[in-house]
């Protein structure tokens, strides 16, 4: 058992979400916490009675500190966090506390796409197979709140930056499910990235790694891989006649499958896999695919107004992710496919979506901090300053039969507060456009 923290002077860096799940976690434990946070107006509730700092620290502030339980949101270069290193303080993040304190089964989920869907997908696999499993990590209950309810499973999202504050977290099965460009304002470089990913398959029993990227795979040769991969493949999970297949057999009918989009497939082959080291039948887990409802703000028709779909993929704040959509909505429109794209692009490289716009996107219609950069990729683009304007715009362009696609390829910041604003205000617009 690693350290525990009774006889520790601990504190803990960021009030947001995981933060405040540390702080309760140590008092109901009866363990001094003190708390910082670097932003001057946050509002402390009451039940938060503990010492509270805010904005910058006093210049001694970390020397009788022993560990500091870092929110995911701070970055571990933030000159607050070099100096509390300097002095010797530990830094873990919330998901390293869950792992010292937790005695149930783990499925662990990274990669820069798709692992919400993928936690909620195998969470719901598993309650199907009568298992008392629980999502929890990223994708909103922080894992510490799981400890106490003696699950049989904890299926846990985890974020690169949740994964670089975290050494000692054991799991049953883990998946990379794809790496590509995003958060490299924070992770500087995709080597950086990929090394906060690989820190998943540690201390994993088994790994499920997308055969199309070397990259998913586990760099220890002794961890056992399944393999997903969109193309004919008789090992592992493969695809056929419109089946996915294992060990090539033909186990789901993607015909009945609520979840579009090639790269839907891939996530509910590496759901399968896990589910299956979870101890699942194939044929069980394969039947509870079906009734997977789409993921809200994840390639969902919100409306159909004069035979135009509009689609809300608020959640695509990568490139990769805005690629997935375009490819899979291409297959699925026979009119002319409209993009409004833009935001923060959290400095990725936006040139990977040249080519994709160029051959699919008929339209397309920019807005936010990097529009212009995005716009500038397209033969024909729009530049708009709201979102009801890209939706007038939009509207106006539009005919039975076309699409209306918003997948931003970027973050949401720079003019909502998160992805579900954003997609609230795309609805509401349409809504009022389209009536
Ligand atoms: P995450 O939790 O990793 O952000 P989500 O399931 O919330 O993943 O999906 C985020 C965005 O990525 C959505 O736009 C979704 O359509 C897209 N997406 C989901 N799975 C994949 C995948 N395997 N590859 C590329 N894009 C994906």
């Amino acid at each position: 058992m690693m350290d525990r923290f009774e006889n520790k002077n601990v504190v803990v860096a960021g009030f947001g979400k995981s933060g405040q799940a540390c702080v309760r976690f140590f008092i109901e434990r009866s363990i001094p916490v003190t708390v910082w946070d670097s932003r001057e107006d946050i509002v402390v509730p009451d039940w938060a009675d503990v010492p509270f700092f805010k904005g910058s620290l006093p210049d001694n502030f970390w020397q009788d500190v022993d560990i500091a339980v870092v929110s995911p949101g701070l970055a571990l270069s933030h000159p607050a966090l070099c100096a509390a290193r300097e002095s010797g303080v530990v830094l873990i993040g919330e998901i390293e506390l869950f792992a010292r304190y937790n005695s149930a089964p783990v499925i662990g989920i990274t990669g820069s796409n798709g692992k919400t869907t993928v936690t909620l997908l195998v969470t719901h696999i598993l309650k199907a197979g009568g298992l008392n499993a629980i999502a929890a990590g990223n994708v909103g209950t922080p894992a510490l709140s799981t400890l106490g309810q003696a699950p049989d499973y904890v299926v846990l999202e985890l974020s690169s930056f949740q994964l670089e504050t975290t050494e000692s977290l054991c799991l049953q099965a883990a998946t990379i499910l794809n790496i590509s460009d995003d958060h490299l304002d924070r992770h500087k470089t995709l080597a950086a990235y990929s090394d906060a990913k690989q820190r998943i398959y540690n201390n994993t029993l088994h790994a499920v790694a997308w055969r199309d990227q070397q990259i998913t795979y586990p760099l220890a040769l002794t961890v056992q891989v399944t393999e997903f991969s969109a193309g004919v493949h008789s090992d592992d999970f493969g695809i056929s006649d419109n089946w996915i297949t294992w060990q090539n057999e033909k186990v789901v009918d993607l015909s009945r499958v609520q979840l579009t989009g090639t790269h839907n497939i891939l996530n509910i082959q590496a759901a399968l896999g896990l589910a299956l080291h979870a101890g699942m039948d194939i044929q069980a887990a394969a039947e509870a695919v079906y009734d997977f409802q789409p993921v809200p703000h994840r390639c969902v028709k919100i409306a159909d107004s004069n035979s135009v779909s509009w689609i809300d993929d608020s959640k695509a704040t990568n490139v990769g992710a805005t690629l997935a959509a375009i490819t899979g909505l291409r297959h699925a429109t026979s009119g002319k496919l409209i993009l409004i794209a833009g935001g923060d692009s959290k400095g990725a490289d936006l040139s990977a979506l040249s080519d994709s716009l160029n051959q699919h996107i008929d339209l397309l219609i920019t807005l936010g901090k990097d529009g212009p950069a995005i716009a500038a990729l397209h033969h024909k683009a729009l530049e708009v300053t709201s979102m009801r304007e890209a939706v007038e715009q939009a509207s106006t362009h539009s005919r039975a039969g076309d699409t209306v696609l918003l997948s931003p390829a970027c973050a949401s910041l720079d003019m909502f507060d998160n992805y579900e604003h954003r997609a609230e205000v795309f609805r509401q617009a349409v809504a009022e456009v389209c009536k």
